[in-house]
């Protein structure tokens, strides 16, 4: 049986709907005017810099925090003003953070006890959410036998025994070291998927986000940026700070101008002697969605296609530096030089380990015009 039809877990259920939600404190605008539908079943990730407002939002939703305006809707159900114990979902602390002197099966039991429920329905419930999350072998152990991916099932399983509706976790895999909070990533991603319980999950780590969520909503200073899947943020951000915010090494953004070059249009990058060419379909993109003629160009590192030899279209610059990590080459390119600060003009491109090329020589670069980005430099806004 799937665990998702499995009769304890059929309670966990829940549909969330923000509404013009907006919180302040004092003067600080920590969620501002943000909506959003998460799903039934979905696994969501509020993802953005520190103080963007994430932990703010999700507070919120599960009562601890009490918004100045705007709605949040659980199942349809306006839960403004129900406290945290009536709103039926579950706050997931950090994942190491069990009680130490309790056995497995206490840590999962406690929040029954607190509540005073009947020992005999508290052995049941432990018991089925130890089934499900196939940790019914630990349940006499302490957390320090307990490997991190099975602190992980007993931290979701005192959760579980609640029968929430949905899972709300802020940062539970944060001081964990590297190759455990990767483990865990998969694991808690294939969990989530069994349960089918609607999930909440804030990191200002994008790779986290990139490798869980069914859909990332990307926020900055109290607003909401974009919501999409992985690919359509990282593919297709709507905007200058999802370009920014997204992919390590992070999007080359250069300033530039649109300007007739030879009888054509094509992007002059400032302060270079760059010209990119500039399809028809993008000029009439430009034409109809741009009051300006400054934007900002963006590229990905992994889609410069970098040459040792001279390409038809290519662009001439130099190697400016090399880092060589092994899988990878992250390749610095001199585009040109501001003159007033000195501030070099770089491309970060991505190449092949076999790539091979020294610091000073020149390359060709070419872009598919498919995986170029222009953003209006006034509004900041992706044109498309
Ligand atoms: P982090 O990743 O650092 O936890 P965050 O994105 O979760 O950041 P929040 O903790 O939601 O951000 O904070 C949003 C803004 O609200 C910040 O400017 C923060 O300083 C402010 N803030 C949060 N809680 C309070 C509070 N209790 N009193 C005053 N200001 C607060």
């Amino acid at each position: 049986m799937l665990l998702s039809h499995h009769p304890i877990v059929q309670n966990f259920m829940a549909e969330i709907q923000l509404k013009s939600v907006t919180k302040r404190f004092g003067d600080v605008v920590a969620v501002n005017n943000l909506n959003l539908e998460i799903h039934d079943q979905e696994f969501v990730v509020f993802l953005g810099p520190s103080g963007c407002g994430k932990t703010t939002m999700l507070r919120s939703i599960a009562g601890l925090e009490y918004p100045e305006e705007g709605d949040i809707f659980i199942d349809g159900k306006r839960v403004n003003n129900l406290s945290p114990a009536d709103r039926d979902i579950a706050f997931v602390f950090q994942f190491y953070a069990l009680y130490p002197h309790l056995t497995v099966y206490d840590n999962i039991a406690f929040p029954l006890k607190a509540v005073k429920m009947p020992k005999p329905e508290i052995q049941k419930r432990v018991k089925e959410v130890a089934a499900i999350l196939r940790i019914e072998e630990l349940l006499g152990r302490k957390p320090s036998h307990l490997s991190g991916g099975e602190m992980q099932r007993v931290a979701l399983g005192r959760a579980m025994v609640r029968r929430p509706r949905a899972f709300l976790m802020d940062e539970p895999m944060a001081n964990l070291d590297a190759k455990l909070r990767v483990d865990m990533r998969s694991e808690l991603k294939h969990l989530q998927r069994e349960l089918g319980t609607t999930t909440i999950f804030v990191t200002h780590d994008q790779v986290e986000a990139m490798s869980m969520a069914d859909r990332i909503a990307v926020m900055h200073q109290g607003g909401l940026q974009q919501i999409g899947t992985p690919q359509e943020v990282y593919n297709a951000p709507e905007n200058l700070f999802v370009a920014g915010f997204m992919g390590s090494p992070s999007m080359n953004l250069v300033a530039g101008e649109i300007q007739p070059q030879n009888g054509k249009w094509a992007l002059h990058l400032t302060h270079t002697d760059i010209w990119i060419a500039l399809s028809n379909q993008r000029m009439a993109c430009v034409h109809q969605n741009a009051q300006t003629h400054e934007f900002i160009f963006g590229v990905r590192p992994e889609h410069i296609i970098v040459s040792k030899s001279q390409t038809e279209s290519g662009l001439k610059a130099s190697v400016h530096l090399i880092e060589a990590l092994g899988s990878v080459n992250i390749i610095d390119i001199l585009l040109g030089e501001n003159p007033d600060t000195g501030a070099l003009i770089l491309f970060r491109a991505r190449t092949h380990p076999a790539f091979r090329i020294d610091v000073g020589q020149p390359v060709w670069l070419d872009f598919d015009d498919k995986h170029v980005h222009l953003f209006d430099r006034d509004t900041e806004k992706a044109i498309r």
